[in-house]
Formats: structure tokens, C-alpha cells, sequence
């Protein structure tokens, strides 16, 4: 049982982070959500969800592309059981033409976001007896696609990261895990959609049906809300011998 734990998820006002937030919500957690906004929807999006599951859930703005907000945000946050490293970004284009801001804006918050978070979370964790670290990593953790050079290396980083921090808290009650979803319908995808018509030439359907879903066998896009029960799965007692691996979510992108 989840009830009464804090589960603290960055990048969730929007997207897969929102969807964890609502499945972690209705599970009993209480729940820190975090973007690098701080907006009247940010905080009313938090009392929706307080409200709905009866649970705590507060706002802090931090931005994960700053190793000291990162440290911040679970400062702020006080007694985390639970850290979720969420937030993530996307650029395509080729290497050659890959703009070396984007090449270090998405190193900071797909990467090194979870160095900073998961390095101030563990003594807390490590203090109460108890802790869970789920990172958000991708099919692309796993496997490469054109054009997505910084993801895809932050993503395989993530996963060797997941590794390193399982065998550092194996003795605590501590398990470090990552979930590799493949394709969920999100603001983050739907962005791809333009610069990935041009790219191919195609339309959108063309887009989705014949690169984005082209290696996913199911044919599908995985939902928010299954990506948030992988999280209920990995935090829950049933996960307690899971560690330094990853699930994937893929609809057997990954199984080829
Ligand atoms: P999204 O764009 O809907 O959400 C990204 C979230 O990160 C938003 O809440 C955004 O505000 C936040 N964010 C972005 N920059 C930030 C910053 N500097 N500081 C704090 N927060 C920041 O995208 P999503 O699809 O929900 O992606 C969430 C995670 O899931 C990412 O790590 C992504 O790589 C991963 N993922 C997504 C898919 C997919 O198909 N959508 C597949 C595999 C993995």
C-alpha cells in the first residue's frame, strides 16, 4: 500500500508525469508535481488532484536543467519515499546540424537531472528506511532512431545510471528501477509530428502509422495511465526484489 507515501515527480504538468501523478494519486500517495512554469494552472492542476483523491499534493516550481533547483526541488520537498525523474525533452535533426544548445539542454533534463535528484533524495531515503527510484527512460534507452542523437544517448545514459544506483542502495531498502515506454501520445510527441513530416515528407497519418508506430508491433501508443501503473507496480512491495532493471512498455517494439 502506497497511502501516506510523498512521491515527488518531475516534470509533471503535463503528459506521462501527469498521468503517474494521477495513478500515484489514486493509490493513496501524496504528491509534489513539478515543472519549470509556475502558473495559476500549475497550482490549480494541483488542488484538481488533491481534491479528486483526497491526498496532499503541492506545486514547487524548479527547473530540471539546473543541477541546484534539481537539489532544491527535493529539499523542498521534505520526506520523499518516492522519486520519479520524469522531465524530458526532445529535438530531431541530424547529427551534423544538431544545435549544441539542444545537444546540452537535453544532456541536463533528460540526464543529469536525475544525477542531482536521485543524489539528494538517497540519504533521505536512506534515513527512513525505505525508498523507490523509478526513472522515465525510453524505448530509445534501448534501441537508436536517426536524428535523436542527444535522447537517444541521455536515454542509454539513464539506463547505466539505474544500474549504478541500484548496486550503491541494494542494502537499503532502496530499489532503482527504470520504465522504457515506447510511444505515448503526448504534447512531446505531437511536437515531433511537424518536423518529422518535413523531414520524411509525409503527412501526419503517414507519420504515425509509418515511422512513429512503424517498429511497435501492437500498433498502438501505450496510454499515460498504463505508464503511471508500471510506477504503482515498481513503488509497491511486490517490487521489492526489482532492482537495477527496467520494464519496458513498448507494445514489442523492443522484442525485435
Ligand atoms: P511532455 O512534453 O508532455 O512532458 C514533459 C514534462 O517535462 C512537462 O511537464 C514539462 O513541463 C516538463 N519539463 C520540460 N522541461 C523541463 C525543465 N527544464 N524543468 C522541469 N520540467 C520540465 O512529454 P512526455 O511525453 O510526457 O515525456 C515525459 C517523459 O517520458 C520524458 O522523459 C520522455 O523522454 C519520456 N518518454 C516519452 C515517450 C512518449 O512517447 N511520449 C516515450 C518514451 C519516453
Amino acid at each position: 500500500p502506497l497511502e501516506g507515501k510523498l512521491a515527488v515527480i518531475t516534470g509533471s504538468n503535463s503528459g506521462i508525469g501527469l498521468g503517474i501523478a494521477q495513478e500515484m494519486a489514486k493509490q493513496g500517495c501524496n504528491i509534489v508535481l513539478n515543472s519549470f512554469t509556475d502558473s495559476k494552472e500549475d497550482h490549480d492542476l494541483a488542488d484538481k488532484l488533491a481534491k479528486e483523491f483526497a491526498v496532499h499534493v503541492t506545486y514547487i516550481k524548479a527547473d530540471m536543467s539546473k543541477g541546484d533547483e534539481c537539489r532544491m526541488l527535493i529539499e523542498q520537498a521534505g520526506d520523499i519515499d518516492i522519486l520519479i525523474n520524469n522531465a524530458g525533452i526532445q529535438h530531431v535533426a541530424p547529427i551534423d546540424e544538431f544545435p549544441e544548445d539542444k545537444w546540452n539542454a537535453i544532456i541536463a533534463i533528460n540526464l543529469s537531472s536525475a544525477f542531482h535528484t536521485t543524489a539528494a533524495a538517497l540519504p533521505v531515503m536512506r534515513k527512513r528506511g525505505w525508498g523507490r527510484v523509478i526513472n522515465i527512460a525510453s524505448a530509445h534507452g534501448l534501441r537508436a532512431s536517426p536524428y535523436k542523437v542527444a535522447y537517444v544517448a541521455a536515454k542509454h545514459g539513464i539506463l547505466g545510471m539505474t544500474k549504478v544506483a541500484a548496486l550503491e542502495t541494494a542494502k537499503d531498502n532502496i530499489t532503482v528501477n527504470a520504465i522504457c515506454p515506447g510511444y505515448v501520445l503526448t504534447p512531446l510527441v505531437e511536437a515531433q509530428i511537424p518536423d518529422t513530416m518535413k523531414e520524411y515528407g509525409m503527412s501526419r497519418e503517414e507519420v504515425i502509422e509509418k515511422v512513429i508506430l512503424a517498429k511497435a508491433p501492437t500498433k498502438e501508443f501505450a496510454t499515460t495511465a498504463q505508464i503511471g501503473g508500471t510506477v504503482a507496480y515498481l513503488a509497491s512491495n511486490y517490487a521489492a526484489q526489482v532492482t537495477g532493471t527496467s520494464i519496458s512498455v513498448d507494445g514489442g517494439w523492443t522484442a525485435q
